[in-house]
C-alpha cells in the first residue's frame, strides 16, 4: 500500500513526488515508457520556477545545464528589452533541453526516496473511502491512498475520471525538428530575416554540430494521426521558404497543435490531476512544463498534511481554488498571444499597437511578470498587497531566505523577535531576523513561499497558523 501513486513521470510527476518525499509520504510513480524522451526541444524555466529550484536547492545543479538569457522578449515573441525593476534574485530565462531537466528532476525525486517504476501504464482505477486501486496496462492492481494524474495532455486518469476538458480543438499544426542542412549559414540567416517576421512560425535554428533546429507550419501535410516525415518538412519548407535547405539526416520529428483546454475540476475524491493532463495551449510563451511543475509545488504539501493528518479540512481543496483561475490565465495569455502571431491584418495591427505599448515600461513588467508566473497572487483574503503573493529571495542573517525552504515547511520570518511557532514547530521553522530588508513586521510563509499572514500579533498570528497548519501538536 502506497500513500500516493503519480500516473506519469514527466516534469509535473516527478516534482510533485519529490515534495511528497521530503514528508516521508510513501510514493509510487508510474511510468508507462521504457525510457526517457530523446526529444531534444529546448525549454525555458523561467523566473518562478527558478525561484522554487532554488527554495529546494535544486538551482545551481540545473543552472549548470542551461544557458542564461534575458528575461524578456517572450510575450508573442515581441521584441523588447528586461521591464525595470523585475523583483526576483533570478530574474532571467534559463533555456534548458526538456529530456535535461527531466532528468535532473526524476533523479532528485529518486535521491528523496521516491519509487519510479518504468513501462508501467496506468489503464483505470477504482476510488473507495479508504483509498484508489490502480490497474496497470497488465492487469496487475496497486493499492493507494491517493492518485494523481501527471499523465500528460491525453491523461488516461482525467479520461477514466470523467472529467470534462472543454476548450478549442487545434486549429494550427506545427512541424518541428532536428536535422542536418545542406546549404551555407548565410543563406539561411538571409531567408530568416526576410520571412522570419511575416511567416510564422518558421526558423530554421543552429543548435551545434551542424544540426539545426527546423520548425514551419504543418498546414496540409500528411496525416494527423501519423508521425511526420523528412519529406513533410521539405515540402513545407518549399511552401514556406522557396527552398527546402537541403535538409536531411533528422535526428527527430515531431509535431504540435494549439488545442486549449482546461479539466473543469482538479480533484473528485481521492484522485487529482496536474501539468498538462489538467491543461494544454500553444507552447508560445513557453508555460507549460512551468506550470505543471508549479501545480506539483502548489500540491506537494497539501496533500502530504493529508495523509500525515494534520491538513486542516479544507487545505486540499485549495489547490484548485489556487491553481485552476492560474491555468485559466496562462490559457488566456497564450489564445491572445497566438492572435498577435497570425498575418492577417487585423491581429498584425494590434501587434503593432500592442508593440508601442510595450514601451512603456509598465505594460512589459505586467506582461513579463505574467508569463514568468512572479505577478500570481492567491486569493487569501484581504490584507496588504504581499499578501497571497509569493516572498523573493531575501538575504537574512543565515544567508539566502530560499535555503531555509529546503525541507518544504513553513516558515515566520519575525523581524520583531517577540513571536513564537509554538506548537506548530514540527510543521514550521522560525527566524528572527530584525534586519530582513522587508517593509511588514513579519511574515509566515507556507512551504511553497507564498505569503500566508502578515503582521505582529501572535493571537493573529496563531489564527493564521491553524488555517493553514492545521491544530498545535502541543
Ligand atoms: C514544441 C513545444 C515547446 C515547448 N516549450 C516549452 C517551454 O519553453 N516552456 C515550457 O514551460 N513548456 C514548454 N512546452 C510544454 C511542455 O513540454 C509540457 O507542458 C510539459 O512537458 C508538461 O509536463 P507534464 O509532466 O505535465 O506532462 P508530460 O511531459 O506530457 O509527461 C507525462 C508523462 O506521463 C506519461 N504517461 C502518459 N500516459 C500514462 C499512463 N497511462 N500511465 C503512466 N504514464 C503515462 C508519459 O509517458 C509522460 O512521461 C513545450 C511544448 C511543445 C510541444
Amino acid at each position: 500500500m502506497f500513500d500516493v501513486i503519480i500516473a506519469g513521470c514527466g516534469p509535473t510527476g516527478s516534482m510533485l513526488a519529490a515534495e511528497l518525499r521530503l514528508h516521508d509520504v510513501r510514493v509510487l510513480v508510474l511510468e508507462k515508457e521504457t525510457e526517457p524522451v530523446s526529444f531534444v526541444r529546448i525549454v525555458g524555466l523561467h523566473i518562478r520556477s527558478l525561484e522554487l529550484m532554488a527554495m529546494r536547492g535544486l538551482l545551481d545543479r540545473i543552472r549548470r545545464h542551461g544557458r542564461q538569457r534575458p528575461a524578456a522578449g517572450f510575450f508573442a515573441a515581441i521584441p523588447k528589452p528586461v521591464p525595470k525593476g523585475l523583483d526576483s534574485a533570478y530574474a532571467y530565462l534559463l533555456g534548458i533541453p526538456q529530456p535535461v531537466i527531466e532528468r535532473l528532476l526524476e533523479e532528485h525525486a529518486i535521491e528523496l526516496g521516491a519509487q519510479v517504476r518504468r513501462g508501467c501504464a496506468v489503464a483505470g482505477f477504482e476510488q473507495d473511502d479508504e483509498g484508489v486501486t490502480v490497474e496497470l496496462a497488465n492487469g496487475e492492481q496497486l493499492r493507494s491512498r491517493y492518485l494523481v494524474g501527471c499523465d500528460g495532455g491525453r491523461s488516461t486518469v482525467r479520461k477514466r475520471l470523467g472529467v470534462g476538458f472543454p476548450g478549442e480543438p487545434s486549429r494550427n499544426d506545427t512541424l518541428m525538428g532536428e536535422m542536418e542542412v545542406g546549404v551555407p549559414q548565410e543563406e539561411i540567416a538571409a531567408k530568416m530575416t526576410e520571412l522570419g517576421e511575416t511567416h510564422r512560425p518558421f526558423w530554421l535554428r543552429p543548435f551545434g554540430r551542424g544540426i539545426y533546429s527546423v520548425v514551419v507550419p504543418a498546414a496540409g501535410v500528411s496525416d494527423r494521426a501519423e508521425p511526420p516525415t523528412l519529406e513533410d518538412f521539405q515540402q513545407q519548407l518549399r511552401t514556406v521558404a522557396g527552398t527546402d535547405f537541403g535538409v536531411h539526416s533528422p535526428r527527430w520529428l515531431s509535431r504540435f497543435g494549439d488545442a486549449t483546454r482546461l479539466a473543469e475540476r482538479y480533484r473528485v475524491g481521492r484522485v487529482l490531476l496536474a501539468g498538462d493532463a489538467a491543461h494544454i495551449h500553444p507552447p508560445i510563451g513557453g508555460q507549460g512544463l512551468n506550470l505543471g511543475v508549479q501545480d506539483a509545488f502548489n500540491l506537494g504539501w497539501k496533500l502530504a498534511a493529508q495523509i500525515r493528518g494534520w491538513a486542516p479540512e479544507t487545505l486540499l481543496d485549495t489547490y484548485q481554488a489556487e491553481r485552476h483561475p492560474v491555468a485559466e490565465d496562462v490559457l488566456d495569455n497564450t489564445r491572445a498571444q497566438t492572435e498577435l502571431l497570425s498575418s492577417e491584418p487585423g491581429p498584425q495591427a494590434v501587434r503593432r499597437l500592442l508593440t508601442e505599448l510595450m514601451d512603456f515600461d509598465e505594460v512589459n513588467r505586467h506582461l513579463i511578470e505574467k508569463i514568468t508566473a512572479i505577478g500570481i497572487r492567491y486569493d487569501f483574503g484581504q490584507g496588504p498587497d504581499l499578501l497571497g503573493r509569493r516572498l523573493r529571495d531575501l538575504d537574512v542573517k543565515q544567508g539566502h531566505l530560499y535555503d531555509l525552504l529546503h525541507r518544504g515547511r513553513g516558515l515566520l520570518l519575525d523581524r520583531t523577535e517577540r513571536l513564537t511557532v509554538g506548537g506548530w514547530s514540527d510543521r514550521v521553522d522560525y527566524l528572527a531576523d530584525p534586519t530582513a530588508a522587508l517593509d511588514v513586521p513579519s511574515v509566515l510563509l507556507r512551504p511553497d513561499g507564498h505569503v500566508a499572514w502578515i503582521g505582529e500579533d501572535q493571537q493573529d498570528l496563531d489564527d493564521h497558523l491553524s488555517r493553514w497548519f492545521g491544530k498545535p501538536a502541543h
